[in-house]
């Protein structure tokens, strides 16, 4: 508490993110393990070199957003930049929620829909998916929402929902439709080309996944030129560093040398998740994303054997995920250390049993 602090901000718990210590095999936070290579950091080096740091940087990104609108086939009106595309999510609620107005999701979904609602006063309505995650559409608009968020696949389960059911909810024009497409380069389907014809839907892409750069903070979204031009006027001029756009610009124009990475992780999840079907006490579910969600019987001995093995991975408070674990996909020798580790758990080998 803070006298000074809206009570609202007071009220929300910090956003708490586990600590990385040195060694430790980090399957927690949907990284490419791979970082990306020295030949295209060389050229970064020069590049940054090359900046005046004493100038602000380009507030049009104008270079950058060409190279986004080639790799996605729009033009570069159509492109919002953000600092990650957790700020752009707040852009969208501080610019289109807020007092009296309701946003949507159905859970489990990623936990910033509902930070983010809070934080800017907007009514925040999670919704249980359907059977095998699917989504709850009637539902979803029944609560009469003004924007519906939906992971498109979907974290934590890892599953793309119908276009049909999207589509009910795109079809509604009072409810402004963010399709999040982070892990779009691992499951290769897109809401993109229905942007021209709907002025009520935002894609939300972002560079921290599959083109390698969580460290970087670099995202973006594509809507209707109008929608975008809006958005914009609540962003704060240079929100955009002239570094993160040299670095983002050198990656997305390599990007051959990253994007083939994708390929590798998802046969790497098809070995994984193959190898988890086979194993009596766990059930991975259906993903076309960088990450497996499974349920575990006995869960806190599996959470305990990785612990002791510096394995991170990521587990849920709420009830009905408590005995599930969602693992993003590593390098293969990290892949069969977690594998190994979840075995280990149950034939009591090496490990200590509650
Ligand atoms: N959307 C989804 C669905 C995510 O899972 C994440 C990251 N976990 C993000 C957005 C945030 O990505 P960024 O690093 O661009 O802020």
């Amino acid at each position: 508490m803070n006298r000074y602090v809206k009570k609202r901000i007071s009220a929300m718990e910090p956003y708490k993110v586990q600590d990385v210590d040195e060694g430790e095999i980090k399957l927690d936070a949907q990284e490419n393990p791979y970082d990306i290579p020295g030949e295209i950091k060389d050229k970064i080096k020069e590049r940054i070199y090359g900046i005046r740091m004493n100038r602000y940087p380009d507030p049009d990104n104008a270079a950058l957003k060409r190279y986004i609108a080639d790799y996605c086939g729009v033009s570069p009106e159509n492109i919002v930049l953000g600092n990650g595309s957790d700020e752009l999510i707040m852009l969208l609620l501080f610019s289109c929620g807020g007092e009296g107005k309701k946003a949507a999701a159905a859970e489990p979904t990623f936990s910033m829909y509902r930070i983010l609602s809070e934080l800017t006063g907007t009514v925040y309505k999670g919704i249980p998916h359907g059977e095998g995650f699917s989504l709850p559409d009637k539902d979803i608009l029944s609560v009469s929402p003004d924007i519906v968020f939906m992971a498109y696949p979907n974290n934590p389960t890892g599953n793309c929902y119908s276009k049909e059911k999207i589509n009910r909810i795109l079809s509604s024009d009072s409810v402004l439709t963010v399709l999040d497409e982070a892990y779009y380069e691992f499951s290769g389907k897109s809401f993109i080309s229905s942007v021209q014809e709907r002025e009520n839907l935002v894609v939300l892409r972002t560079f921290s996944k599959a083109f390698s750069l969580a460290g970087v903070r670099a995202g973006y979204l594509i809507t209707n030129e109008n929608l975008a031009r809006e958005l914009r006027k609540a962003q704060l001029p240079y929100n955009f560093s002239s570094v993160a756009q040299v670095v983002v610009e050198e990656v997305i124009k390599n990007r051959e040398s990253i994007l083939y990475t994708v390929n590798e992780l998802v046969e790497s999840r098809k070995k994984l998740y193959r190898e988890l079907e086979g194993v009596s006490f766990i059930k991975p579910y259906n993903t076309e994303a960088n990450f497996i969600l499974m349920k575990i019987e006995k869960i806190r001995r599996v959470l305990d054997s990785l612990r002791k093995r510096n394995i991170k991975v990521r587990r849920f408070k709420s009830q009905s995920m408590r005995d599930k674990l969602r693992v993003t996909v590593g390098r293969p020798e990290e892949n069969e250390r977690f594998l190994k580790a979840v075995i280990e758990s149950f034939s009591g080998y090496n490990v200590e049993v509650e």
